[in-house]
């Protein structure tokens, strides 16, 4: 095992085992705090929900996932957050990354959420979405994590005691050798964090190489695509071509869908536009017992034997604020998300192999209800969704999975996902 990153959210771990598979590394990404031994991998993502909760508990378990990390072999340690920097005063990010770097007794590290081919770079130590600073983009107004400063500099130096400062773009743009004597330069004048520039692909592999060998990266899902080739070049790592091959898998497919963004929409429609069969979940009707998870189940089975079957909730915003306004938002959800959940269990009993579950939230009810432990990290179906095989014991046979959270994916992503497992089958 070369790589072990620890990373503050779901969807964001397997953002960054694409990023790790794309570059050649065979990547396993564990749910969770790592409870048994790890498997044989290049690199490990632990994923944690740990981006908004207290800052005692994010520093705990992003220790515990390390020491399983450590414990496995991992040459180098990779702390990954959002690309648009998603935190508090309070942290996560500069408390973690502290307690990182304390547990790896190192003195320097970097933070880089750039990720220029999505519109994430950082200039000067600010942070760009798209042409917008992060101050002025859709960020300021999130209700977890309002982001109104994009100096990251500020904003880093607001959750750690030690010492921020910038490596800037000029120095980046020198190459591997000037980023690496600049950051030996700024550790002699007292930096402990670097905030790192970057605004085009080149400049992430510069970085990559400059880096590879801290004990430890914080960054985004952006410069782990510069890592592998620089593990390759010290001898660490033959980047595997087939690092994205999953295990061919045949079997029934279904799509369960919870997300209620606009892009699931669209690709619910567009799924009924093209004659896909579909059930249909009524939050009221279940919760009044005029229909129940059950009898929906019953439903996509029988129509397992034509083809794959869409079960979804999405509704457009009036007509999820009418049962939220009905059943309270916290209760509407819950109750959706149980339903699917068992669905999608039922379906797998009843021999579904290949499965897209929609949804942030969803995914996560989906992925308890099936007790899926770790997922090895496949073909990318769009920038940030990869297909993913479940790891069982040795006899169980492997299910693919795609969780794709809310407004990822073009129109026609359930049918051009299902379309990339007939192709491996
Ligand atoms: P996204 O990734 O788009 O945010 P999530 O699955 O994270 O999707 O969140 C969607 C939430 O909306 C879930 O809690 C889900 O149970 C709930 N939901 C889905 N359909 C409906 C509906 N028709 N009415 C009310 N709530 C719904």
């Amino acid at each position: 095992m070369i790589l072990g990153v620890i990373a503050d959210d779901f969807t964001g771990a397997t953002d960054v085992a694409s990023m790790l598979v794309r570059a050649g590394m065979r990547t396993v990404q564990v749910l969770g705090v790592p409870q048994g031994p790890l498997p044989q991998a290049d690199a490990i993502v632990v994923a944690l929900k740990s981006r908004t909760i207290a800052p005692e508990l994010a520093v705990q378990q992003s220790l515990d996932a390390l020491a399983a990390l450590r414990a496995a072999g991992a040459r180098q340690i990779y702390f990954k957050y959002c690309s648009t920097f998603d935190s508090t005063p309070r942290g996560n990010i500069g408390p973690v990354i502290d307690a990182l770097m304390q547990a790896l007794n190192t003195d320097l590290t970097i933070a880089c959420p750039a990720f220029p081919e999505n519109g994430r770079t950082v200039y000067r130590g600010h942070l760009f979405v798209g042409d917008a600073l992060l101050s002025d983009s859709g960020m300021r107004n999130h209700p977890l994590t309002p982001m109104t400063d994009a100096n990251l500099l500020r904003v880093l130096q607001a959750q750690t005691p030690q010492r921020v400062g910038l490596l800037r773009h000029d120095t980046v743009a020198q190459g591997a050798d000037a980023t690496r004597a600049k950051l030996q330069s700024l550790r002699a004048e007292g930096t402990r964090v670097a905030v790192a520039d970057a605004l085009s692909q080149d400049d992430l592999l510069t970085l990559g190489e400059a880096c590879a060998d801290l004990p430890l990266v914080t960054a985004g899902s952006g410069v782990a695509l510069g890592l592998p080739p620089a593990y390759a070049r010290r001898g660490w790592l033959r980047p595997d071509a087939q690092a994205a091959a999953l295990p061919a898998v045949g079997g029934a497919a279904a799509v369960v869908s919870g997300s209620c963004s606009q892009a699931t929409n669209a690709q619910v429609a567009r799924w009924q536009q093209g004659g896909g069969a579909s059930v249909q979940v009524d939050p009221l009707a279940l919760h009044e017992g005029r229909t129940s998870p059950a009898d929906l189940l019953a439903e996509a089975t029988a129509s397992l034997a034509q083809g794959p079957v869409l079960v979804y909730a999405t509704a457009t915003p009036e007509r999820v604020g009418a049962v939220q306004q009905a059943l309270g938002v916290q209760a509407a959800g819950e109750l959706v998300e149980q339903a699917l959940a068992h669905i999608a269990r039922g379906l797998v009993t009843r021999g579904v192999r290949r499965l897209v579950v929609a949804g942030g939230e969803t995914s996560g009810a989906v992925v308890q209800a099936l007790a899926v432990q770790q997922l090895q990290i496949g073909p990318s179906i769009c920038p940030g969704v990869p297909w993913t095989a479940t790891r069982h014991g040795e006899a169980a046979d492997p299910l693919l999975l795609a969780l794709k959270s809310g407004n990822f994916g073009g129109p026609d992503f359930f049918r051009e996902a299902l379309a990339m497992t007939e192709a491996a089958a």
